[in-house]
C-alpha cells in the first residue's frame, strides 16, 4: 500500500485489497508476466489495479467486457472475447499455443474439486460448525487457475475430509458454539477479532463475497451440466460459467442479498455482520438495503461496521472489536432469553 500509494501516488481511498495487490506488482517482488487481462466486474478498482499493474510493468493487456445480465448470452459473449484474447497471445507471444485438450482437462478436475465444495457446504449445515471462523475467509480459485491443479484438487479432498472428521466427532471451529453469525464483504484485519469470536462462542459458517455461491459450494454449476441453460457449452463457454454465478451486487442487488438469504437459511444464521472495507463502493450501496431485507425475512439482526482487511490500524481495530463483543452479547442474550452474555 505504501509503495502504490506513497511512491506511485495512487489514491489510499481505494480499498486495500486492490491497492496492496497492486504495490507488490509495483516492488517488482512479483515476478510480471507477460500477458495480464481482466474481466469486467461490478468492482471496478479490481480492473483498474490490473489495468495499471500491466502499463507501469510495460506488458501486455487486454481487458474482457460482459454483458449486463447473468444468462447464456453472457456466457457467448464472454467465450467469444477468450478467443480474441487466445489470438492476442499466439500472436503477441512466439511460442504460445492455445490446448483444447488441456483445458477440458482442466476444467474436469475444477468439478471434482467443486464436488468436495458442495460437500463441505453440507458440513457447515452442523451444529456445531467444524469449520474455524478465520479458515472461513480463505476464498481458494478453482484448481485450474494454479500452476499444478492436481495439488489444489488434493488440498480440496483433505480439506473436506478434515472438516467431515470434526463434524463426526461433533467438534466445533469455536470452543462452545453459542451463535452463528454471517460475515459479509471482507475479513477484518489480525487475530484479536477471531480471538473475540472464539472466546464468545462465535461460529462463522458463512462468509459472503461475490465469489461465495460458487467457491463454498452454495451455487451448483456443475461441469457438463446442460440443464442450466438448455444446452451443451463449449469448453470456454463452460470456463466463464462461474462468472455468471458471481453475486458481487451483480445487475441488480437480487442475487447478492437472495444468495445470502439462503445461505443464513441454510446454516441456521443467527446474526448478520457487514464489514465494509474502506473504499469498497460496491458493497458501501447495498448495505442499507441488504440489513432491511434480511430483517425482513429473517428476523436477523445486522452489525454495520467498516475497515481495512491488509492494514493495521490498532484504533479502528479496537473499535471494531468493542461494536462487535456488544452486539454478540445482544444476540447471545436475545437468543437464549438471558440478560448476561459472558
Ligand atoms: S472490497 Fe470492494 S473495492 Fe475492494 S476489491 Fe472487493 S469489491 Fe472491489
Amino acid at each position: 500500500m505504501n509503495i502504490a500509494v506513497g511512491k506511485f501516488g495512487f489514491p489510499d481511498h481505494t480499498c486495500d485489497r486492490t491497492m496492496t495487490a497492486l504495490g507488490l506488482f509495483l516492488s517488482g517482488e512479483v515476478p510480471l508476466p507477460r500477458l495480464m487481462t481482466s474481466h469486467r466486474v461490478p468492482c471496478d478498482p479490481i480492473r483498474w489495479s490490473t489495468t495499471a499493474a500491466a502499463k507501469y510493468g510495460g506488458v501486455l493487456f487486454y481487458d474482457i467486457s460482459r454483458l449486463n445480465s447473468c444468462g447464456f448470452q453472457n456466457l457467448q459473449c464472454s467465450a467469444e472475447q477468450i478467443e480474441d484474447l487466445v489470438e492476442f497471445a499466439e500472436k503477441s507471444m512466439p511460442g504460445i499455443k492455445y490446448d483444447e485438450s488441456k483445458l477440458i482437462e482442466d476444467l474436469e478436475i475444477d468439478a471434482r474439486a467443486a464436488q468436495y465444495m458442495y460437500e463441505t457446504y453440507e458440513l457447515r449445515k452442523k451444529v456445531p460448525c467444524p469449520i474455524s471462523p478465520q479458515d472461513v475467509f480463505h476464498t481458494n480459485r478453482v484448481p485450474s487457475r494454479y500452476p499444478h491443479p492436481e495439488k489444489m484438487l488434493e488440498y480440496y479432498r483433505m480439506y473436506r475430509d478434515e472438516l467431515a472428521e470434526r463434524a463426526a466427532k461433533g467438534k466445533g471451529g469455536v470452543p462452545e458454539e453459542k451463535l452463528r453469525i454471517a460475515w459479509l464483504a471482507t475479513g477484518p484485519y489480525g487475530r484479536s477479532t477471531f480471538d473475540l469470536l472464539a472466546r464468545k462462542g462465535v461460529a462463522l459458517p458463512w462468509f459472503h463475497i461475490g465469489a461465495a455461491a460458487h467457491t463454498f459450494g452454495l451455487a451448483r454449476a456443475d461441469y457438463g451440466d446442460e440443464s442450466v441453460y438448455g444446452r451443451k457449452l463449449t469448453p470456454l463457454q463452460e470456463l466463464v460459467v462461474n462468472w455468471n454465478t458471481n453475486t458481487w451486487a451483480d445487475n441488480n442487488i437480487n442475487k447478492w442479498v437472495e444468495t445470502l438469504i439462503t445461505a443464513c437459511r441454510d446454516l441456521k444464521i443467527d446474526a448478520v455482520v457487514d464489514f465494509l472495507q474502506i473504499g469498497c463502493i460496491v458493497t458501501k450501496n447495498v448495505k442499507r438495503i441488504t440489513a432491511q431485507r434480511v430483517w425482513e425475512e429473517l428476523r436477523i439482526p445486522t452489525l454495520d461496521v467498516e475497515g481495512r482487511e491488509l492494514v493495521a490500524n490498532e484504533g479502528a481495530q479496537a473499535e471494531l472489536n468493542k461494536k462487535l463483543e456488544e452486539f454478540v452479547d445482544m444476540c447471545i442474550a436475545k437468543k437464549y432469553g438471558t440478560s448476561s452474555a459472558n
